[in-house]
Order: structure tokens, then sequence, then C-alpha cells
């Protein structure tokens, strides 16, 4: 067995080790914003977890959550209001006196095939799932611009990248959040650069996307037993996937190991063709 010397010296910081840093995930008390949220607070980080409309969850969150030595808080807001989305971000701020890390994970459906669709459950799934994203990452980024660091990751979907019969409004809001996050990953290189932070390392901060496929939570709740059955003969692993599997991704995505990845969409599905 390989023994490390240390000679005293503090054991280097691993690339993945997020002490010291602040992050907010939106609906992050309930389903893959949780585990993302127990993930990130699992390498050290102080986490702040959205939710809106949804107390139950944010309470059985806070009581799971009494194990991490780092603190973890919840935050409601209701991220459909751009007002909402800035006064979250500064209510982070306040609390923990930076913001490092932004996971854009609160989304909803509402499904109806297009003929049916009403006007509100097209905007509804717009106002959340795409504008929410936008308006709480347009309050972070300069934060992060003035300390040339951060971490932005937007949770889409595979129905963003395949489109579905009855989600016209979720397929159009998750593959909106791939043009805002290449979008976005390039303004903010652009905007290191034009503050002058020559120091290509100086200029950290990443924009990057998650594309789950079909996970096991709340959201499939009410999807068929038969429907869930086809949808895992799709899937070459042959299972839906877990609400950690998709934090394992968010952990690499906001780490010092993926420093050189901006602008790109990660696809946890199982294999599913898109
Ligand atoms: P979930 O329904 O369990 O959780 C959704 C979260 O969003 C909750 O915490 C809720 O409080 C929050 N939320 C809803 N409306 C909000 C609002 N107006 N303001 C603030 N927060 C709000 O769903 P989930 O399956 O954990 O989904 C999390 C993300 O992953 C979503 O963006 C979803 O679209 C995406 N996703 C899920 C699946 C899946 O199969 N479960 C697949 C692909 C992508």
């Amino acid at each position: 067995m390989a023994i490390i010397e240390t000679h005293g010296e503090t054991a280097p910081k691993l690339d993945d080790d997020l002490s010291g840093r602040v992050a907010f995930v939106t609906g992050g008390t309930r389903g893959i914003g949780a585990a993302i949220s127990r993930r990130l607070a699992a390498r050290g980080a102080t986490v702040v977890a959205g939710f809106a409309h949804d107390e139950a969850s944010a309470a059985r969150f806070t009581a799971d959550c009494a194990w991490t030595e780092v603190p973890i808080s919840v935050h409601r807001s209701d991220i459909s209001s751009p007002d909402e989305c800035r006064r979250s971000v500064q209510e982070v701020l306040d609390r923990c006196g930076r913001l490092d890390i932004l996971v854009n994970n609160a989304g909803i459906t509402a499904d109806r095939i297009t003929l049916r669709m009403s006007d509100d459950d097209w905007h509804r799934v717009l106002a959340v799932n795409l504008s929410g994203a936008f308006f709480t990452a347009q309050a972070a980024l300069p934060h992060m611009l003035e300390q040339a660091a951060g971490r932005i990751v937007n949770i889409s979907s595979i129905i963003g990248q395949t489109g579905n019969v009855g989600q016209v409004n979720y397929a159009a809001s998750k593959s909106g959040l791939f043009g805002l996050t290449m979008s976005l990953a390039k303004e903010a290189a652009f905007m290191l650069k034009r503050a002058e932070r020559l120091d290509p390392d100086g200029r950290n901060v990443t924009v990057n996307a998650v594309a789950p496929g079909f996970v096991e939570t709340d959201m499939l709740a009410t999807v068929p037993g038969k429907v869930l059955d086809g949808i895992r003969a799709q899937v070459p692993l042959n299972r839906l996937g877990r609400p950690e599997e998709v934090a394992r991704a968010v952990e690499f995505l906001v780490s010092d190991a993926s420093a050189y990845i901006t602008g790109q969409v990660i696809a946890v599905n199982g294999g599913m063709e898109m």
C-alpha cells in the first residue's frame, strides 16, 4: 500500500473539494434537486436549497440533512417571478456572504397536446423552467464575474433533445436551456476577458447543462406504470435513473476538475438515443 508522506504539510486540496464555496440549488429540497444539495454538501459546500409551494418536502429535507457538518438551509421563493429570482440570490448573499455555484434545477410539467394547451399551461412551464433559470443566472453572474470564479449548471432534459407528445411546452423550455447555456458560457468568458482578466486561469466562470433521461422522482409519479415499462424498455441500461446519478454529474461540473468544460451538455440517460 502506498503511504503518502505529508511532512507536516496540509494535504493538498482535492479538485472535487467544495469547502468554502456557497451553492444555491433551486428546487433543491426534493427529487433530483435534493440529491444535488446533499452531494454538494457532502463535498463541503454550504448549500441553500430553494423550494416553492411545498413546505412538506422542505421540512423533510431539513430533517434528512441533520447529518451534515456544513451549513445547509432552505429558502422559499417562486422562481416564476423575475423579482423572486433576484430576491433569492440576494438572500443567499446576505445569508452566506458569497455565491459560487448556482444549480438551476427547479422545473415543472403541465402536459397537454398542443390543441388543448391553455395559455397558462404554456406560460407557467416556460416561466419556471426557462425564464426562472435565466433571471436567477442573471442575478448570480455579476458576483461570479467579480470573483472571476463560479459555476452555473442548468438541469435540462432528454425531452429537450428529442421532443415528446404532449410536452411541447416542457420540451421548448428544456431545449431553450441549451441555447441559454451555450450563450451564457460564451458571454461569461467574454466579460471576464473584457474585464482584463488576462490570466486564462482567471476566467473561471463556467456554464453547463445536464440532460437527465427518465429519473425516479415525484415528477414521474403521475406516469402510468405501463408507460414507465415502455420507457424502461427503450433504455439500453434497462432501468430508470436515480437522482444521485444526476447529482454525480452536477458534482463534477461544479468542481475544479471540470475547469476546462463550458457551454456543454452532459446526458445522464442510461444510453437513450437523442
Ligand atoms: P420534482 O417535481 O421532484 O422537483 C421539482 C422541484 O422544483 C421541487 O423542489 C419544487 O419545489 C421546485 N419548483 C417547482 N416549481 C417551482 C417554482 N415556481 N419556484 C421554485 N421552485 C419550484 O422533480 P424532479 O424530477 O426532481 O426534477 C428536477 C429537475 O430535473 C426539473 O427541472 C426537471 O424538469 C428535470 N428532469 C427531471 C426528470 C425526471 O425524470 N424526473 C428527467 C429530466 C429532467
